[in-house]
C-alpha cells in the first residue's frame, strides 16, 4: 500500500496533536507534534537562561541539543538530552515562552532539517503550524485545523486542569491569543493555511468524528497515489 505524508497545520489549542495521534494509531503511521520540539527548545532556554538576542548562545544551544521522541503505550515521550521532559512541555512558563523562540529563524532551520529527516520513509503524521507549506509542501495529503477561540481555551483549560496545572481560563486565553498573534505574523513562515489544504472547523465535532472525517481523507489519498 502506498505510503504517504499527512501534515496537519492549524491554530493553538485545535486538537492538532489529538488528531495526529489518533490517525496515526489508526493507519499505523507515526505522528510527530512539531510543537512538542520548539517547546523543549523553549524549556532549555529557560533552564539556561539564554537571552533570545544572544545569537552566539543560541548557536551554540541549538547544537547541544538532542531531541528523541520515544514511543509508549500512552503516546509519544520526547526526551531532551536524555531526559523524559514530557510532562514540562505543557507548563504555562513554556507556553509563554515558545512562540518567540519559534520565531528565531536558526531555531526553525534546526527544528525543520530534524523534521524532514523524520519523512524520509514517509507513513507520517506531522502536526504544527508550516507542516504544509514549508517542511513537507509536497505532503499528499494537508488538513488545517480550527475552532473557535472560546471552544479551544476551554478545551485547553480542561486539559491543563486534569494535569494539575493551577491556571485560570483567562490565563489560558490569553496565552492563545498571544500565540495565534506571533504564529500568524512572525517574518519566517508565518501560520498559514497551504492553498491545497482541506479545512477542518473542529467546534462543534467530537474527537471521534473529526477523526472519520480525517480518516476517510486519508484513505482516500492513500488510494489515489
Ligand atoms: O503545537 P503547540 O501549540 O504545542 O506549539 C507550540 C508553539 O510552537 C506554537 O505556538 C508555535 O509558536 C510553535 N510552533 C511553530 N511551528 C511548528 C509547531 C509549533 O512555530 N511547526
Amino acid at each position: 500500500m502506498k505510503k504517504i505524508i499527512i501534515a496537519i497545520d492549524g491554530y493553538s489549542s485545535t486538537g492538532k496533536s489529538t488528531l495526529a495521534k489518533a490517525l496515526g494509531e489508526a493507519l499505523g503511521y507515526r505522528y510527530i507534534s512539531t510543537g512538542d520540539m520548539y517547546r523543549a527548545v523553549a524549556l532549555y532556554f529557560l533552564q539556561h537562561g539564554i537571552a533570545l538576542t544572544d545569537e552566539e548562545a543560541i548557536r551554540k544551544a541549538l547544537s547541544d541539543i538532542e531531541l528523541r521522541f520515544y514511543r509508549t503505550p500512552q503516546g509519544n515521550r520526547l526526551h531532551l538530552n536524555g531526559r523524559d521532559v514530557q510532562d514540562d512541555l505543557r507548563r504555562m512558563d513554556v507556553a509563554d515562552l515558545v512562540s518567540q523562540v519559534a520565531a528565531i529563524p536558526a531555531v526553525r532551520r534546526e527544528m525543520v532539517r530534524q523534521q524532514r529527516l523524520m519523512g524520509q520513509e514517509k507513513s507520517l503524521v506531522m502536526d504544527g503550524r508550516d507542516i504544509g507549506t514549508v517542511v513537507f509542501p509536497e505532503a499528499e495529503l494537508k488538513i488545517f485545523l480550527t475552532a473557535s477561540p472560546e471552544a479551544r481555551a476551554r478545551r485547553r483549560y480542561e486539559e491543563l486542569k486534569a494535569k494539575g496545572v493551577e491556571v485560570t481560563l483567562d490565563e489560558v486565553r490569553r496565552n492563545i491569543e498571544q500565540r495565534d498573534r506571533i504564529d500568524t505574523t512572525r517574518a519566517d513562515s508565518p501560520l498559514r493555511m497551504a492553498e491545497d489544504a482541506v479545512l477542518i472547523d473542529n467546534t462543534h465535532l467530537s474527537p471521534e468524528q473529526q477523526l472519520d472525517c480525517a480518516l476517510e481523507l486519508a484513505r482516500q489519498r492513500i488510494e489515489d497515489c
